[in-house]
Formats: structure tokens, sequence, C-alpha cells
């Protein structure tokens, strides 16, 4: 199975339900639909309507993030994944690097993934290193850390999905070599066995994946699928993605 999710951000009001209808009408004639599954993470605000509206159709919502209590507390602002579950979300991202940046501890992402999985949320958890890491050649080491600081082995494992996505080239139209990308997929998935005592979860990649670089990814089997910012806002470039993909 492969997955193309896509991460909305800071992005939509009710009526950008317009873009998904038609994500959702091309996948119902896609003849390759039964390979990949399509996610959606709209902000907070949209998840409900959203997730009542394609309730019975293909797209599942899922939510950008979630705080790391389970069900209520008093923390301003905070949604919990009790909050999330209960009006249709069916993921959560979880450690994508603008929350990292924000403060977010492993010790707090490791309640988020916890609690996200106690409540029967997909987790796509998101790991990546920064620029200067790359530079000092710390990928490794820094994916490992963020990996086994976090996951563990009690955790459903069938309940995550891992996206690797280096800061470096998170809207940046920069993306890893064919090569590199191989070789840290292949290092995820061994880091993940490692953790699980078995198969490891599915890795995607995200990073300005678009529809021109999309075929690249295509010859890297051990890439699950895409975590998609930017070019999920549109129809068009989203659909590209899948079109490319399968071409
Ligand atoms: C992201 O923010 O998760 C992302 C992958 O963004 P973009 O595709 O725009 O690089």
């Amino acid at each position: 199975m492969r997955y193309f999710i896509g991460n909305w951000k800071m992005f939509g009001v009710p009526k950008s339900i317009g873009i998904l209808s038609k994500i959702n009408s091309y996948y119902e004639k896609d003849k390759n639909r039964n390979k990949y599954r399509v996610i959606i993470t709209p902000p907070y605000t949209l998840i409900e309507s959203y997730s009542k509206y394609f309730n019975k159709k293909k797209i599942l919502i899922g939510s950008q993030n979630c705080y790391q209590k389970e069900q209520f507390s008093s923390n301003t602002a905070a949604i919990s994944p009790y909050m999330l579950k209960s009006v249709g979300a069916k993921y959560t991202l979880i450690g994508h690097s603008d929350n990292r940046k924000e403060g977010d501890s492993d010790m707090m992402l490791k309640d988020k993934v916890r609690y996200a999985i106690k409540k029967n949320l997909k987790v796509v958890f998101c790991i990546g290193e920064n620029k200067t890491e790359k530079k000092n050649k710390k990928t490794l080491s820094v994916l490992k850390r963020q990996l086994t600081k976090v996951l563990e082995k009690k955790f459903n494992k069938n309940n995550i999905i891992v996206a690797y996505e280096p800061i470096w080239s998170i809207g940046t139209g920069k993306i890893p070599t064919a090569i590199e990308l191989k070789k840290t997929t292949i290092y995820i998935k061994t880091v993940l066995k490692r953790i699980f005592k078995k198969n490891s979860p599915a890795v995607l990649y995200g990073g300005s994946v678009d529809g021109s670089n999309v075929e690249m990814f295509k010859d890297i089997r051990e890439i699950d699928g895409f975590l998609i910012g930017g070019a999920s806002k549109s129809s068009k470039k989203f659909i590209d993605i899948i079109k490319n993909y399968y071409r």
C-alpha cells in the first residue's frame, strides 16, 4: 500500500473542500486506486466538516498535530487525541519540524504518540535532519535518535507510519539525490525493525514533492509514499503527483 498524504498547514476555509472533491473524484475513477490511500490533514477548524463530508468516500481526514494528553485538560488552545477522534479524524501527524521548532521535545512527542494510538488514531511520525546536520554528515545519527527516543516496541506498529522529511527540503524545491534517499530510507527501516522486533512500519518521504520530481522516487521501492505540503493545496498538482507516480 502506498500513501499520498497532503498536509495543508495553515491553509483552508470551509469552501476549500472543492479541492478535495476533485481529488476524490479522480481517486474513485483511478484504475490504480487499490494500490494507494489518500489522507489530507487540514487545519483543526475543518476536521469535523470535512470528515463528515468524506465519511463514505475514499479520502481520509487527519490532524496536523495533537496535544500530549489523552482526553481533557486545562491547557488553553490544546486539542487532544480524544477530541480529534470524536470529530472524525483518522490520522494525526506528530513531530512535524514546524512543531519541533516551536518546542515539541522527544518526551512530549512520546506522549503524543502514546495517547494518539490509545485513542485509535493512526500516527504519521515525522523525522528529519536540518541543513547543518546534513552538512556535518549527522543525518543518520539524528534520525536514529529521533526514532529511538520516541517509538517503542509496545506501540502498535500497525498504527504508525514514519515520514522522513529533511528540513532543508521542506518548501525549498531541494530534494535529496536518489542514492542518498534510498540509503536513508533503508537505514530508517533497519532502525524501525530493531525497535519493533519485526517488519518496519511504512516509511514516507516528504519535502518539495511535486508532479515533476515524483517519477524519480518511484524507482526507490523502499519509499511507501509521500507527505506533500505545498502541492497538496491544489487539486491539479496533487493529482499530477499520483498520475505521474503510476505512469
Ligand atoms: C511539509 O511541510 O510537510 C512538506 C512536505 O512541505 P512541502 O511539500 O511544501 O515541501
